[in-house]
């Protein structure tokens, strides 16, 4: 019996069904009474879905499964970067999946984070929590992975609205995630495993050239253009007086950079110029991919669906 691939079931469980020793053998028995089949006449099946129903005080599983062979997991490979660089401020998850994206269309990017990286960033938060010492660098906020890396790893929303949450679901699978986040209904990594899966993130970046600069703390931005006449952000500025510039600026410090937007009514940039993008936090996924073909970065990272010019009254540094 032929299964489309994109025929999903929903079966009932209970407990013991779930944990026997031979979950797939239930699994086709209850699928093939539902069919009016025999297991045997199926084809290997998989869990796509995975939730629990504990009302009116009994525990049980509601599960979907269909074929098995869907295609491989993590989506659109990245590739080798060439050209100027996108400088990203922020290596948080808005940074990180922002320099994905563009890396599967092939565009380098310089990730800018003022902390450190994510393994390092264990010794502050030990600093802080054991000795009340804050390193305003380096801390729950700020630091490679961004704020709540240290907290939790709870990854799934309410909003419907966020785009293709399975895509970034499969970049952290195969990462290092642990499997279950691809078919449990409230997908958990925990915050003992993400810090691995931070680092792998990282080391794929750099296999097609893409970096993470830590300890760069972005101070302003750098304005320029073709022929002098453009007045564009190019790049930015750091606090150790560096500048980096690139093709494009994508600003992803999330909500906690305070200090950093309220630079503003200190004396600096008073709007955000254009060619600069702010970075929510990803959207998990995108419904456009970015293609080859995308003409600039900044076309990219829109059709990506990850940024979206924010502009503020209260200007951007
Ligand atoms: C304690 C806590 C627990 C959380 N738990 C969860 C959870 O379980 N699940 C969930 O989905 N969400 C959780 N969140 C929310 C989640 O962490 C944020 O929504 C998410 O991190 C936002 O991502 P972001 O990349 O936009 O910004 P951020 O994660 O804030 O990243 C911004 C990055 O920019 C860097 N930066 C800031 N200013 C500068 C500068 N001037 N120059 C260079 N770098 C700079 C910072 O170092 C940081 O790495 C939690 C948040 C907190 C605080």
């Amino acid at each position: 019996m032929r299964l489309a691939p994109d025929d999903d079931f929903t079966l009932e469980l209970e407990l013991d069904e779930l944990v026997s020793a031979d979950p797939s053998a239930t699994l086709a028995g209850k699928l093939a009474a539902q069919l009016g089949a025999t297991p045997a006449e199926l084809p290997p099946l998989e869990i796509r879905k995975r939730s629990l129903d504990a009302r009116h005080g009994r525990v049980r599983f509601h599960v979907v499964v269909g074929a098995a062979g869907r295609a491989p997991l993590g989506g659109e490979p990245v590739r080798e970067g060439s050209g100027p660089p996108v400088v990203i401020v922020g290596g948080g998850p808005a940074g990180l999946f922002c320099a994905y994206e563009l890396a599967r269309a092939a565009i380098p990017a310089v990730i800018v984070d003022r902390g450190k990286p994510v393994q390092a960033r264990r010794r502050d938060l030990k600093g802080l929590t054991q000795h009340g010492r804050v390193d305003p660098d380096s801390n729950y906020c700020y630091g490679e992975g961004g704020a709540g890396t240290y907290s939790d790893g709870k990854l799934y929303t309410r909003s419907h609205k966020r785009g293709d949450v399975r895509d970034v679901i499969e970049i952290l699978a195969i990462h290092g995630a642990p499997d279950d986040i691809l078919i449990d209904a409230r997908p958990h990594i925990g915050s003992n495993k993400l810090p691995r899966v931070i680092t792998a993130l990282r080391q794929t970046l750099a296999s097609v050239g893409s970096t993470i600069e830590f300890g760069a703390r972005a101070v302003d931005l750098v304005i320029g253009g073709r022929d002098g006449r453009e007045r564009r952000a190019i790049g930015v500025r750091l606090a150790d007086g560096r500048e980096l510039t690139g093709r494009a600026v994508v600003i992803a410090t999330g909500h906690s950079a305070r200090s950093t937007r309220s630079r503003s009514s200190t004396g600096s940039s008073t709007a955000a110029p254009p060619g600069t993008r702010s970075c929510r936090r990803p959207r998990t996924g995108s419904p456009t991919r970015p293609t080859a073909a995308a003409s600039s970065p900044s076309a990219c990272v829109r059709a990506a669906g990850w940024c979206r010019p924010r502009p503020s009254r209260a200007g951007w540094w």
